[in-house]
């Protein structure tokens, strides 16, 4: 990843903030209700200091919060929210808490959600647009999924705009991944081409943990909870087989964050794949043969496969798109399951294989504690950037605090767990897995 540059890290805006927050903070507010956020307050890029030449010191994010004048006049605003992509726990959360904060503390008149994500934007597709009331909102905190419902597949970026100008939208809350991002961006540039004063304002939503400049996003600590409950049940159910070996896909296209984090929360995993570490299968040095010698040592075994590992063992097969155009992964968790089965029964060694994927499961339940503030967190955020006239930016939380990450910038590239983090040694520590399964280039360890 190439170090980006003070520019980079600069916010859109879109001009004076001229009208007075109506939010009872700061001096004014009589009761002290803490203060308002100045644009000069910022947050280190990098904490760690010991290579200055490195690592500039001269690199800032804008930091979050509530801003003392405003671009809009909230008694006028019209705003609206959208959820697109996949479903992970905490989004009704954070429709909530934008609509409350915008209805509540600025006294806006008028939100709407949008139907199906960028789909209810696209009139060819209907109506997308729901008046958004306190009634709606009351509960839906207390249920997973959407509640506005959500979609993938490309809308033009023109339509988009047209029916939000149509409706005189002035602020449009884009709660979604990398792809929903990279839409909102698009959507901003093309307010901004046609003089629109619209801001657009990024959540970011990736149950993966995977959005960059996003230590912990909504979701993901509530899915490596309720995986570390499967992993608890497969334990279980390896235990209870002589040669017991169970197999649990988790998600995690392109990032091993919830195979690692419930490995390490559950300490009954052992063996743990991730996208971002390849390996292989056979002797003399894959997976097999160490599962061979644990199965043997133990009795039984726990295997965890974030759902984006060991692509490159289906070699050339060609790959599938999704609507949104991400690609469709292989399953490697059957294929795991499919050449254990055939390295035991090949050398006839009893094994009671068990194969076990509750991704929806997963990533369709209510969000935990934890998620659940931090879901109202970046909502509230959100709300504070949009009334302040800033745009094409998304709610990032660095070191701690949340921030104004530019969009652009959010889009550019993946966050990874990087094999020489703690939290991937930790996860070798726990399973005490070999740290490579790799085989030397010459050997033969391709598709079966
Ligand atoms: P996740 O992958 O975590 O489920 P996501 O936001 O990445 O979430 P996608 O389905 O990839 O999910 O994208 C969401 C929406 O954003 C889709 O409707 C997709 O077509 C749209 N989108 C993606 N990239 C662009 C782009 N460059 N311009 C306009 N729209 C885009
Ligand atoms: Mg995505």
């Amino acid at each position: 990843m190439m170090l980006p540059s003070p520019e980079d890290l600069a916010i859109c805006s879109l001009g004076e903030c001229r009208f007075p927050s109506p939010l009872q903070l700061g001096a004014a507010s009589g009761e002290y209700h803490g203060d308002f956020m100045s644009d000069a307050a910022k947050v280190r890029f990098h904490v760690e200091l010991e290579n200055l030449d490195t690592r500039p010191d001269d690199l800032f994010f804008e930091r979050a919060g509530p801003r003392e004048r405003l671009f809009f006049d909230p008694a006028t605003v019209r705003a609206a929210i959208v959820t697109c992509g996949g479903l992970c726990p905490g989004i009704n959360n954070v429709i909530r808490s934008v609509f409350l904060t915008l209805k509540y503390n600025y006294g806006v008149p008028e939100v709407y959600g949008i139907r199906y994500g960028y789909r209810g934007l696209n009139p060819a597709h209907g109506d997308g647009f729901i008046p958004m009331t306190h009634e709606l909102v009351e509960n839906i905190h207390l249920h997973g999924g959407t509640f506005l419902g959500s979609s993938r597949g490309p809308q033009p970026v023109e339509v988009m705009l047209d029916t939000l100008t149509a409706r005189r939208i002035d602020m449009l809350f884009c709660v979604g991944g990398d792809g929903t991002q990279r839409g909102a961006d698009a959507l901003s540039q093309a307010a901004r081409a046609r003089g629109l004063p619209m801001a657009v304002v990024g959540i970011p939503k990736t149950i993966d943990n995977d959005i960059p400049y996003v230590f912990r996003s909504f979701g993901y600590g509530t899915a490596v909870e309720k995986a570390r409950e499967v992993i608890a049940g497969a334990h279980a159910e390896a235990k209870g087989a002589p040669n017991g070996i169970v197999i649990v896909k988790l998600m995690g296209r392109n990032a091993g964050f919830i195979a690692a984090g419930a490995t390490t929360a559950s300490q009954e995993v052992n063996f743990a794949f991730i996208p971002e570490l390849p390996f292989d299968l056979d002797p003399p040095n894959g997976f097999l043969a160490h599962l061979e010698k644990r199965v043997r040592d133990r009795g039984h075994a726990v295997v965890v496969v974030a759902e984006g590992a060991g692509q490159h063992l289906f070699g050339n097969l060609p790959v599938e798109r999704d609507a949104s155009g991400n690609i469709k992964h292989h399953d490697i968790g059957v294929y795991l399951r499919d050449r254990v089965i055939a390295y035991f029964r090949d050398r006839q060694i009893e094994a009671n294989v068990k194969y076990i994927d509750p991704s929806y499961l997963i990533r369709s339940v209510p969000a935990n504690c934890d998620d659940a503030q931090l879901s109202d967190r970046f909502a509230r955020y959100a709300v504070h950037a949009a009334m302040a006239g800033k745009t094409d930016l998304l709610i990032g939380y660095w070191h701690g605090l949340f921030v104004h990450v530019p969009m652009r910038l959010v889009t550019s590239h993946k966050k990874q767990l990087s094999p020489k983090s703690s939290l991937w040694l930790s996860v070798l520590a726990a399973t005490g897995q070999p740290a490579l399964m790799v085989n030397p280039p010459t050997s033969d360890a391709g598709p079966a």
